[in-house]
């Protein structure tokens, strides 16, 4: 069940609510989350009598509970009266704006590269930096990123352009420094059920980009974000970035019906990587467009300014030309089904279209 604190409840309060709750029986974090208009803990109500969830709904705390029975509580879209917004600086992924749109390339190789990356990724019409410092590798004898020292070229990259960035966190230890040099911290599909980098993740306070495993369900992925939430960070963005199948003329499989379905159960957005969730770059474009069709918050693409120079990823990896033309193609579609009509919450997505791109060309007229 979810349990909605009244707006005036002081934090002696709250914490004899947690102290009723523990005492009821209940288990888990049992912390309070922001979330919409108001705070919400989450409890799983198997273990509460009837008499004791009745205690509990009676205290002055309490404004309302509301039973749920997905295993997940604070992600269900139950929990919140509205959609999250995430913001990393001016970015906001969900709440139905405009999806921003997130490019670089796989890896933090050199200065002159990423800075050259950003700047395409920039002049392309991207909102955010990508690019990996730690990398999960498959083989350990694949290349395995510059670590801090990529950090450094990546947050210095997002000062020249002004483009926030993200970055992968491998290990809880490393949460701090990565948090450092970046906006927003990503855990890698490989590490979508590594518990203590979740939980540690969760405590930065950092907005999260949550890849789903290879091999996750829909709800084990919800179930990770639950951690994150479940710290008190209500930041976390889901990324659909392609499931493990038994045909291997794709890297993976991107679950596009997951975009919408997921959506349908969670207020937290969700953005797609049709990057990983391909492995081929002429799939790229059409599979951007797809997402975008099926509701994305967001895309996350691999782009590097000669892409056969990659060091990871190559193959998957576009080029800035190709880049612009997701951005225009991605944004026009968005427009034409009808979306973000209203603008009061995205001044800062709709720059990128009057900054790259006319806005008649996505059917939008200037204000
Ligand atoms: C990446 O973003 O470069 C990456 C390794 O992604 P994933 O965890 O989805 O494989
Ligand atoms: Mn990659």
């Amino acid at each position: 069940m979810i349990i909605f604190i009244r707006t005036d409840a002081t934090l002696d309060q709250r914490a004899e609510l947690r102290h009723a709750l523990a005492a009821e029986g209940a288990r888990g974090p049992l912390g309070t989350l922001p979330l919409g208009t108001g705070d919400v803990i989450g409890v799983d109500a198997s273990m509460l009598t009837r008499s004791g969830r009745e205690r509990i709904s009676r205290m002055h705390t309490v404004d309302h509970i509301v039973s749920i029975k997905t295993p997940y509580k604070l992600a269900n879209l139950a929990a919140s009266k509205q959609p999250t917004r995430v913001h990393v600086g001016g970015v906001i992924f969900g709440g139905g704006g405009i999806p921003p749109i997130v490019a670089g390339p796989c890896s933090v190789e050199t200065e002159s590269q990423i800075i050259e990356s950003a700047q395409a990724a920039k002049a392309a019409g991207a909102k955010m930096l990508r690019g990996g410092a730690f990398k999960p590798r498959t083989s350990p004898y694949a290349f395995q990123g510059l670590g801090v020292a990529g950090l450094k070229l990546l947050a210095r990259a997002g000062e020249i352009t002004g483009l926030p960035v993200v970055t992968e966190v491998m290990e809880p230890g490393m949460v701090d420094v990565v948090a450092e040099h970046a906006g927003m911290l990503q855990i890698g599909a490989r590490n979508m059920q590594n518990y203590s980098l979740l939980v540690a993740a969760g405590y930065s306070n950092k907005p999260i980009l949550l890849k789903r495993g290879p091999s996750s369900t829909i709800e084990e992925w919800l179930l990770a974000a639950e951690y994150i939430l479940s710290t008190g960070n209500p930041q976390v963005v889901l990324c659909e970035r392609g499931i493990r199948s038994f045909d291997s003329m794709t890297r993976n499989v991107l679950d596009v019906a997951a975009i919408p379905l997921v959506k349908s159960l969670t207020h937290l957005p969700v953005i797609s990587d049709p990057s990983h969730g391909t492995g081929r770059r002429e799939l790229v474009h059409p599979m951007s467009l797809a997402s975008i069709a099926a509701g994305t918050d967001g895309l996350i693409l691999e782009m590097h300014p000669r892409p056969d120079e990659s060091l990871s990823d190559a193959a998957q990896t576009i080029d800035p030309a190709l880049l612009q033309k997701i951005v225009k193609d991605a944004y026009a579609l968005h427009f034409a089904m009808g979306r973000s009509n209203d603008f009061s919450c995205r001044t800062d997505n709709i720059d990128i279209v009057h900054e790259s791109l006319p806005l008649e060309t996505v059917g939008l007229q200037s204000k």
